[in-house]
C-alpha cells in the first residue's frame, strides 16, 4: 500500500454520516443540502437523460458548459476567459483539485495550506510529492496570520491552496487579506489554487471576490468551482477549473488520465442551470443567511458561542460552552449517540489532529427549518 495514503483513515465526514444513520441522529455533520434542489436544473438533466446522448462527450466539457461558465464569470468577476483554452469541466472540485495538484506539483516542491482546510488536500499534495507548509487561522475569529504567511512562502514554494469562502471556518478573506496572498505569490513566482465552491454562499451583502481578479493573479490563479455547492447537488459531481492556457494545459493532462469526462446529461442541467437568471444565485445567499440565522439563535440559546460566518454553509461553535470537557471529537461522538445530532469536529480539519484546537463542533445549516429546530429542541433537552 501507498505510505501516503495508508497513513489516513476513513474521512470523517463519511464516519459521522455513519454514525448519524446507525442512530437516527438528524445530521448536521456532513456538508450537504436539504430541501434546496432547483426543481428547473432537474428537469433539465431529466430531459437530458431521455435525450441523450450518452456516449464520451469531449474531454474539456461539453461547449455549452465550458461557454455558460466563462460567461458566469463575466457577470460576476467581469473575468474575459477563453472558454476554448481555459475553461475546463471536472467531475466535482475534489477531481480539480486532484487533477491542479497533479498537473502542477513536482516532487519536493513546497505547497503553502491554511489550517483548518478541507480534508482532500493534503492527502494530494502529499502524493503528488509536495511538501505542505501549513499556517493557521485561529478561532473565534479566524483571521489570516500574515508574518507566519509570509513565512511559509520560499523560494522552494510552488503554490498556496486557498480556501474563501472557507470550511470549515466560515471565513471569507477581505480583499485586504486577499491582496497581501496576491503580493506573495508574485513576489515569490507561484501559483494560487482557488477553491471557490462556496462562491455563492457569501452573506450579508459582501461578494466572493475571486484572488483571479486581483492585479496581476489573471494568469497565476487556478479558480476551481462546483455545481454540487452551486445548486445544492453534491452527488453530481460537476466542478469545473478556470485557469490560463498555460496552467490549464498540465492540469487537463491529469483529467484526460484521472476521468476523461463527466457524465453529458449533468454537465447539460448545469448549462442550463448557470444560464438562467442570475439573480436565482443571488437568492441562495439570501435564504441560506436565514438558516445560518435560525441555527445560530438556537445554539446561542442552548448556551454554546458561535462563531461568526460570511460565507459557506457551516457555523462552529465552542463546546466548552456548555459544559463539555472532552475533546471535539467525544463532543460530536456523544451528541450523535446521546442527543441525536450530529455534528463534525473541527480538529479533523488539521495536519496534526493531536496538535489540533480540540474545542470546536461544525454544524452544516444547509437544512430544511424542521431539521434545524429539531437539531436544536434535541441539544437543548440534552444540555
Ligand atoms: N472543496 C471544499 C472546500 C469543499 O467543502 C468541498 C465539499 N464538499 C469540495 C471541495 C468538494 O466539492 P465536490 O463535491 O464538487 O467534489
Ligand atoms: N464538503 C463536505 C463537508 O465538508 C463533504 C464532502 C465529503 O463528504 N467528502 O462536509
Amino acid at each position: 500500500a501507498n505510505a501516503v495514503l495508508s497513513s489516513y483513515g476513513t474521512t470523517i465526514f463519511t464516519v459521522m454520516s455513519k454514525l448519524a444513520q446507525e442512530h437516527g441522529a438528524v445530521n448536521l455533520g456532513q456538508g450537504f443540502p436539504e430541501g434546496l434542489e432547483p426543481p428547473a436544473v432537474l428537469r433539465a438533466a431529466a430531459e437530458a437523460a431521455e435525450g441523450g446522448p450518452h456516449q464520451y462527450p469531449p474531454m474539456m466539457g461539453i461547449p455549452a458548459l465550458r461557454q455558460a461558465i466563462a460567461a458566469h464569470d463575466r457577470h460576476f468577476y467581469s473575468l474575459d476567459l477563453d472558454p476554448e483554452t481555459e475553461v475546463m469541466v471536472t467531475s466535482g472540485a475534489t477531481e480539480a483539485l486532484a487533477d491542479a495538484l497533479f498537473g502542477l506539483i513536482e516532487p519536493g516542491d513546497e505547497v503553502v495550506l491554511i489550517e483548518p482546510l478541507y480534508d482532500s488536500y493534503l492527502p494530494i499534495v502529499r502524493r503528488a510529492g509536495g511538501i505542505p507548509r501549513t499556517v493557521r487561522i485561529e478561532p473565534p475569529d479566524w483571521t489570516l496570520p500574515r508574518e507566519a504567511l509570509a513565512a511559509a512562502f520560499s523560494d522552494r514554494t510552488k503554490a498556496i491552496i486557498l480556501n474563501s469562502p472557507t470550511n470549515p471556518s466560515g471565513t471569507v478573506f477581505d480583499t485586504d487579506e486577499l491582496a497581501f496572498i496576491a503580493d506573495l505569490v508574485q513576489r515569490h513566482d507561484t501559483y494560487a489554487i482557488c477553491d471557490e465552491v462556496y462562491e455563492h454562499l457569501v452573506f450579508d451583502g459582501r461578494r466572493h471576490v475571486p484572488l483571479m481578479t486581483l492585479p496581476g493573479m489573471r494568469d497565476r490563479c487556478v479558480r476551481i468551482g462546483s455545481a454540487g455547492k452551486t445548486f445544492s447537488l453534491t452527488s453530481w459531481k460537476v466542478g469545473y477549473i478556470v485557469a490560463a492556457p498555460a496552467l490549464l494545459t498540465p492540469i487537463a493532462k491529469t483529467h484526460q488520465f484521472l476521468t476523461f469526462t463527466t457524465p453529458t446529461c449533468l454537465q447539460t442541467a448545469v448549462a442550463f442551470g448557470l444560464g438562467q437568471d442570475p439573480a436565482v444565485l443571488d437568492q441562495l445567499a439570501v435564504d441560506m443567511a436565514a438558516r445560518r440565522d435560525r441555527l445560530a439563535t438556537g445554539l446561542r440559546g442552548i448556551g454554546f458561542p458561535v462563531m461568526d460566518c460570511a460565507g459557506t454553509y457551516f457555523l462552529t461553535v465552542d463546546i466548552r460552552g456548555v459544559g463539555f470537557t472532552g475533546t471535539d471529537e467525544e463532543f460530536c461522538r456523544h451528541i450523535t449517540v446521546e442527543a441525536g445530532v450530529t455534528a463534525v469536529p473541527v480538529s479533523a480539519f488539521y495536519q496534526d489532529r493531536a496538535a489540533a484546537p480540540p474545542h470546536y463542533a461544525r454544524f452544516c445549516f444547509a437544512k430544511l427549518d424542521s431539521a434545524l429546530d429539531e437539531a436544536v429542541r434535541r441539544l437543548g433537552q440534552h444540555f
